[in-house]
């Protein structure tokens, strides 16, 4: 049998939501300290990467005219990276079919550079192993480890230490895609603002929420939800307020603003509510566009093209 590896090889990466993100203090790198609880969700991007004689990317979809397809692109930069380092020319065409919103909160860019981290090594019969992967990803951006290990993990750090979280069963998410993006440093330097002038809502701890996963329970977990990032997107966006009223309206558990925003996520009890959630938060005009899905799922993975 002929070992030869097809060309192109296609990887699916998934988006995140936080369900809990702490912000500590401003570090001397320019960093906050973080302390997060990543869940990865079935949204998600396709990165294909197929040999070629010069590097090149293009990007597909409704979002693709927002995404850069230079250096620009962490896909590109984790092709160049990775090239590097293994000796080799970066000869690849990267097409990236875009499903997650651009600068909506949900590691968009970052789950493209793990994507492409993984597909290339496939591509290139690399063979690296786990610590290999991690350390390019954490090299990459700090949410691009948690997109290349997926499921539910806590992060410390910038958020590339990563602890894995048991979690029982598939919890259900409406997420409410807005019209614009937000740029994560300027909501970081919001929230800076808004600590220095006075003091907005800090999430608690994280004992409570980690019992909530382990027992798979929706109802137990939504009021536990938290991000203190939240306030800085409001107060950068307010409209995004009236969003998640409606999404609570609708008959959602609970909604909260997906990591830096504006992209809002709504908890649901069940698939069918979860349905119903968006068939009305689609009715209510508080949004550009609204999305059902699913998590925990894996991290970035070859999609396995053999029966097609
Ligand atoms: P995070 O949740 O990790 O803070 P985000 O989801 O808010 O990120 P991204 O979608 O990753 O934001 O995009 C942020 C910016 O990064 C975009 O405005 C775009 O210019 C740039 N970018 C670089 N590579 C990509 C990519 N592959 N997909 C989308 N945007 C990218």
């Amino acid at each position: 049998m002929l070992s030869v590896v097809p060309s192109p090889v296609t990887v699916r990466a998934p988006s995140k939501v936080n369900l809990h993100l702490a912000v500590g203090d401003l570090r001397d790198d320019g960093y906050h300290e973080l302390r997060t609880v990543f869940h990865a969700l079935s949204l998600s991007d396709e990165v294909s990467v197929a040999r070629a004689d010069t590097l090149s990317l293009r990007v597909r979809g409704a979002d693709a005219a927002a995404v850069p397809t230079d250096a620009g692109n962490l896909a590109w930069r984790a092709a160049a990276l990775l090239a590097e380092r293994a000796g080799r020319a970066p000869e690849v065409a990267i097409t990236i079919d875009k499903g997650i919103p651009v600068a909506g909160g949900m590691a968009g860019g970052s789950t493209d550079a793990a994507a492409t981290l993984v597909a290339l090594d496939a591509l290139w019969g690399l063979g690296l192993t786990r610590d290999d992967l991690d350390e390019f990803a954490a090299e990459l951006g700090s949410d691009v480890p948690f997109c290349l290990h997926g499921g539910t993990a806590i992060g410390t750090g910038r958020g590339e230490r990563l602890v894995p979280v048991l979690s029982r069963g598939t919890f259900h998410w409406v997420l409410a895609l807005a019209k614009g993006g937000l740029s994560t440093p300027v909501v970081f330097r919001e929230l800076d603002r808004l600590r220095a002038e006075g003091s907005p809502p800090r999430v608690g701890g994280l004992d409570s929420l980690l019992q909530a996963l382990a027992a798979g329970d929706p109802h137990a977990l939504a009021p536990l939800l938290g991000n203190d990032l939240q306030a800085a997107a409001l107060s950068l966006e307010p409209a995004l307020r009236r969003t998640l009223r409606a999404g609570v309206e609708a008959g959602a558990l609970a909604g909260i603003v997906s990591g830096s925003g504006p992209t809002c996520a709504f908890l649901c009890a069940d698939a069918a509510a979860a349905v119903t959630v968006s068939a009305e938060l689609a009715g209510a005009g508080v949004c550009r566009t609204v999305r059902v899905a699913s998590g925990p799922v894996p991290g970035a993975r070859v999609v396995d093209n053999s029966h097609h």
